[in-house]
Formats: structure tokens, sequence, C-alpha cells
């Protein structure tokens, strides 16, 4: 079909564009990285993306992660199964269960540990960060728990709105820019999702298999739609688990560097100092965990 010169015709939006997630570890655990990619470092404001587990645990070999520092950009942790326990320098200690929300707002320093809370277990979640427009990412650190989110029924399934909005379901999270998140539990048949035409779209599915416009989609992928679309037609061909992440494209492009996302080298080298001097700006978490050392950076 041609498009775009004849005039009158409506604009066909992009195909969307399916590339493989980056297999990575935290501590000893398999993770699957969907963002950033060499060619798409952030979706919206999103910028990082961890698929972690499903998998086991034990007293020797954990899942979570001890104390680290974090500037620039808000945690997202969204649990399948399992349960974690965040502690931050804010003071916060809140243990986190499916179907909750930990948001974590950065800022210009912060510092948390996530503890696995049982001696041996199952864990399944996604880590998603937002990076912070330049209005917010100087400012104070934050903690929200949410116990209980806004859903929206679907014509096969039903949408759990983490942050932003779906129709009527309006999410109570903080949100510094305008960004997107919800997790689709979708049944076997097709369901259409009305989405913001200004926002570009990443797609990651934790359980099942999807076809979203012709691309099937299943876990260890990303997904992306460019902006343009009204809804976004899903067919699950069996039953699906599916985080749906949207945004008006990023204010900058981010220097992101092990857990800071900054504009420069500069922001992250400070950064970096201070938390090996263990300056205040970063506290203390509280955690018996071991706290963790940055890397070198590889510009040094
Ligand atoms: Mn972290």
């Amino acid at each position: 079909m041609s498009v775009g010169l004849t005039g009158g015709m409506p604009s066909v939006p992009a195909p969307p564009e399916i590339t493989d997630s980056r297999s990575s570890t935290v501590g000893s655990h398999a993770v699957r990285r969907a963002l950033p990619q060499r060619d798409r470092r952030t979706v919206g404001a999103w910028c990082f993306a961890d698929h972690m587990g499903p998998g086991d645990y034990t007293e020797d070999d954990p899942a979570g992660v001890g104390p680290h520092p974090h500037i620039g950009l808000q945690t997202v942790t969204w649990l399948v199964s399992g349960e974690l326990l965040h502690r931050d320098n804010l003071g916060s200690e809140q243990t986190i269960t499916p179907g909750q929300l930990n948001l974590m707002t950065a800022g210009q320093g912060v510092s948390h540990a996530e503890e696995s809370v049982h001696r041996r277990g199952h864990l399944h979640g996604i880590q998603l960060w937002v990076a912070q427009p330049d209005a917010t990412r100087r400012g104070d650190a934050a903690f929200e728990h949410h116990a209980a989110l806004p859903q929206h029924e679907l014509a096969n399934g039903e949408a759990t709105v983490l942050v932003g909005s779906l129709g009527e379901a309006v999410s109570p999270a903080r949100r510094d820019t305008d960004h997107f998140g919800a997790e689709l539990l979708l049944r076997t048949g097709r369901s259409v999702v009305p989405v913001d035409r200004d926002h570009e779209h990443a797609i990651v599915v934790l359980e099942g298999a999807i076809d979203v416009d012709g691309a099937s989609i299943t876990p260890g992928h990303l997904g992306y739609l460019a902006p343009g679309r009204d809804e976004l037609p899903f067919t699950a061909s069996e039953p699906a688990r599916v985080m749906l992440l949207g945004g008006t494209p990023f204010e900058a492009r981010v220097k992101m560097w092990w857990n800071f996302v900054a504009r420069d080298t500069d922001e992250i080298d400070e950064a970096r100092a201070d938390w090996q001097a263990g300056s205040d700006r970063f506290g203390d978490t509280g955690s018996a965990w071991s706290r963790i050392d940055a890397p070198e950076t590889p510009w040094t």
C-alpha cells in the first residue's frame, strides 16, 4: 500500500520491532534484560527492564541484592511470585508481594537493599527503572508502596495499572513524566488495549505467548511500538502475563552506568566517588547484607 505522499490516506503505524533481551545475572540469578538496548536506550522514560527468574533461591544463594546507590531514576519493583524486603536510607522497611508496587525515587541520591525474606523460596518478577526528568532528578529521594492498584477489564483479561492511566483506572503512583505502565493478564483470545497516541510502547512478556499486530512476542524479547497508535491489539494463544510500558519519548539522551542514570560521565564520577566514600548523600539502609562496591568506570 502506498502511503504518505498521496494524501487522504490514513497513516499506517510502523510494524512492531522485536529484539532479543540480553542474558545477565544479578548475584548468581539469571535475568533477561529487555532494556536498555544499544539502539534503544529509553522507551518513554523507561530505561531499564530486568525480567528476574522464575527461579529458586536458597540461604547460601539468596535472591535479592545488598545495599547499593541510585541517582536520577525511579525503581519499580513488581513481583509475579515470591517476596522481597525493601530497606532504604530514608528509613523505609517494606515487604512486597505479588500485585503490589514498590516505587523508589532516587533524585540526587538514595540507597537501598532488596532482601529475600525466606531461607529458601521461589522468585519471579521484573524490576524497571524510570529516568527522572531535569525537573526532579536533583530533588529529594522518596519511597512509596501501593498495596492495591486499579484495574481495567479487557475483552479477554484484565490490566493492572502501575503508573499513569488506562480508561477509568488511574494509578495513585507518583509520575514525573508522561508515562504509563500496566500488567496485562490475558486469557486466550483477543484483547484491545486503548493507548495514548503520543506514547511509544515497550512490551515485555513474563509468561505465555502473544501476538501484537502480527508480531509474536515471548519471554526474553522486547517488543517496541512507535507513537501513533490509539490502541494495541493483543492476541494470546495461551494465557499470558505481559508488561506494557509507554510514554512520550524522553526529553534527553540519558547516560547510564551501573546504578546511576545521569546526563554525562562527570555526574556519574561524582556519584560513584560519593558512594565509595560512604557519603551522607546515600546514607545507610540498615541492612545486614553486604554493601556493594561500585566497579571501576570504563572511562577512567
Ligand atoms: Mn536498586
